[in-house]
């Protein structure tokens, strides 16, 4: 196996002038700091966590539409 010829990373990398990343890629393109996958669930990407923030959205867009129509009433 030629190191050389392995997928590399294109994201664009701070570290490396703006230029392409340039590590090795994963199967979806991008190494592991790019879009690699989480290695360990937790915190923000747990199903509960995703759960919580799609509520959370849920509310906060009723809250501005109610908001709304109540400052339509008001006019
Ligand atoms: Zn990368």
């Amino acid at each position: 196996m030629d190191f050389k010829k392995l997928p590399r990373c294109g994201a664009r990398a701070k570290s490396n002038f703006g230029l392409p990343c340039r590590h090795v890629a994963l199967k979806n393109g991008r190494c592991h700091y790019h879009g690699g996958k989480v290695p360990v669930k937790n915190g923000r990407y747990t199903k509960l966590a995703r759960m919580e923030r799609t509520e959370q959205r849920r509310l906060i867009t009723t809250m501005r539409n109610t908001s709304l129509s109540l400052e339509e009433l008001v006019k």
